[in-house]
């Protein structure tokens, strides 16, 4: 049987790892757990790992993979406009949403807001509005951010994609990796504290991940150095109110950090 492209991955940087000890002159690896030291480059190894590879008490080990994790990625703060990111934009064409939707729906709020909510895609109401989150479910998310203590126009609000689906569908991967880089853009430029979330595909989206809303919902994530709080999206709370209570819990926690770093 093949082995798997990450099992392949480790293999590949495990021989990279060993090659790079046998260049500072450890010659093999003991079989036992105990961790292989590491000589730090230029000076000549202890004569004792030269001969043995096995540590000496005083020597720091080495975590093996330790040099290929990435570094985790950073947001670029932007200095463009979002007038700029939305006539880039234009009359957009560059995927198929664009053939029955009536209007780009734009991320609309407070520029300068310190939380930022996302959704998936328009629905009919945004679409024929040009706004994001008007319809039932946008005026439940008003309500929500009212619970918290904020109006609407304080925060920001915006979709994955910004043209409505045929039959409110959720919108293909390429459909979403389409439209996501103007979201990024825009996220670059507000560069809000927090950005909650709404439901399973504006979280797979927007944070790569294959992690479902029900087990990712409730504590923070973070995207390029900003807290994400997943939770349930409030079209769904319209199907199932039950779920409002952990909504509640959810939108506690991004109040309460807010509050805690809120300037004087
Ligand atoms: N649902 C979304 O995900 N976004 C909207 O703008 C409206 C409904």
């Amino acid at each position: 049987m093949k082995p798997s492209p990450e099992v392949q991955q480790l293999i590949i940087d495990t021989k990279k790892q060993l090659e790079h000890l046998r260049v500072l002159g450890v010659e093999h690896i003991p079989l036992d757990p105990a961790p292989v030291s590491t000589p730090t480059p230029n000076v000549k190894p202890p004569s004792d790992v030269r001969e043995t590879g096995i540590k000496t008490p005083t020597e720091k080990p080495i975590t093996l993979f330790q040099t290929f994790a990435p570094a985790p990625e950073k947001l670029t703060p932007s200095t463009e406009t979002f007038e700029q990111i939305h006539a880039e934009i234009g009359d957009c064409t560059r995927c198929p949403l664009h053939l029955e939707r009536t209007h780009v729906v734009h991320t609309e709020g407070n520029r300068k807001a310190r939380l930022m909510f996302v959704g998936e895609a328009p629905g009919a109401d945004e679409d024929a509005q040009a706004r994001p989150f008007v319809g039932r479910a946008g005026q439940l998310l008003t309500k929500i951010i009212e619970a918290i203590g904020l109006k609407r126009e304080d925060v920001l609000i915006g979709n994955v994609n910004r043209c409505r689906p045929p039959q409110n569908r959720a919108p293909m991967p390429d459909e979403a990796a389409t439209c996501k880089p103007f979201l990024e853009r825009e996220i670059a430029v507000a560069q809000p504290e927090v950005i909650v979330v709404l439901g399973n595909t504006a979280l797979k989206n927007l944070l790569d991940t294959r992690e479902g809303i029900t087990r990712a919902r409730g504590r923070f994530h973070d995207y390029k150095g900003i807290k994400v709080m997943p939770t349930f999206h409030p079209a769904y709370l319209l199907r199932d109110p039950s779920k409002k209570r952990e909504t509640w819990e959810d939108l506690k926690k991004v109040r309460d950090y807010l509050d805690s770093t809120a300037k004087p």
